[in-house]
């Protein structure tokens, strides 16, 4: 019953929150397409806010994601190589399964051998996905040499994902790490492992031969130390809405509570941190197992119908 209702609450709260407004309805796409070079061989792409990456070397080209649907920017990319390069586009790299980051990838297909998280496949095959499927997946790490590169492919665990992979270019400093880098907030945390995007965050901040941190959203470009700071709001979030659990407080209660004035710098605090508390909450729901609060009677029972000791049944 406890279970039943709190589903029915968070996922009330989870559609309010998720609703698409009228104003997304009217949104024009394909805006601000555009091609950096970051470095000798890395090269950032993307429009309407959003990008991938491609890795040039003398041998062919690596792609790095798809894009949004409706952009139309993954045929304008293809177009775009074939007309500044000459080389193939050989591999094609999926960050994760997310549709916002593959779609349309498959126009690849004709000359890419695509690559992913051996995770990535049954996402992309359950929800239909749009995209390139991957030929060849890997568990923890994988390097693909290509014209004298060497790009190293890493998996730091379940995050925001159970297959997303951070994709290294170590000889020149890049590492792209697509949905993990970030200045603004995620819109929720479905589909995270809250403990693993920690664990991930902290793997990260310390990973060697890293100059500049290419985040999927946002036009700027981080710095490693943006993983430390992801931790400490998430870390913060995570502890305040697990006191509030502790002190037996409802959730209607701990969305009122919980504020994060402090992490103001983040993008998307006004409009994220309630989607934000309801999700971890969420998380946190399934992680613990509250103390049970029997009375004299309901111990009585407890010893007679152990099944009556459950607090959460
Ligand atoms: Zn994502």
């Amino acid at each position: 019953m406890v279970t039943t209702m709190f589903v029915r609450i968070s996922v009330s709260l989870l559609l309010a929150a998720l609703a698409v407004g009228p104003a997304a309805a009217q949104r024009q796409w394909g805006q601000d397409r555009s091609i950096e070079q970051i470095s000798e061989s890395v090269y950032r792409w993307g429009s309407d806010g959003q990008y991938g990456a491609y890795i040039l070397t003398s041998e062919g080209i690596i792609v790095v994601d798809g894009h949004y649907c409706p952009s139309g920017t993954v045929d304008w990319l293809k177009s775009e190589l074939a007309t500044r390069h000459d080389v193939p586009v050989r591999f094609l790299v999926l960050s994760h399964d997310h549709l916002d980051h593959i779609c349309n990838s498959q126009v690849f297909d004709d000359t890419a051998v695509t690559v992913g998280h051996r995770n990535i496949r049954p996402h992309i095959v359950r929800e239909g996905r749009i995209s390139s499927v991957p030929d060849v997946t890997f568990e923890n790490e994988m390097d693909l040499h290509l014209g004298g590169v060497k790009v190293t492919l890493l998996y730091v665990g379940p995050s925001h994902s159970d297959n997303l992979i951070h994709v290294h270019v170590p000889d020149e400093g890049v590492l792209i790490s697509i949905d993990i880098a970030r200045d603004v907030l995620f819109p929720d945390l479905r589909d995270m492992d809250v403990h693993g995007m920690l664990r991930g965050l902290r793997t990260l901040s310390k990973l060697d031969d890293v100059d500049v941190v290419l985040p999927g959203h946002g036009p700027r470009l981080l710095g490693q130390d943006n993983f430390m700071r992801s931790h400490e709001f998430l870390q913060t979030l995570h502890d305040r809405v697990l006191d509030h659990m502790i002190a037996g407080r409802t959730l209607p209660e701990i969305r009122q509570l919980v504020s994060m004035d402090e992490f103001s710098d983040l993008g998307g605090l006004d409009m994220f941190l309630d989607p934000n508390i309801v999700t971890m909450y969420d998380f946190l729901y399934r992680y613990r197992e509250p103390n049970n609060r029997l009375t004299e009677l309901e111990a009585v029972s407890c010893i007679e119908n152990s099944s009556a000791c459950r607090t959460s049944d």
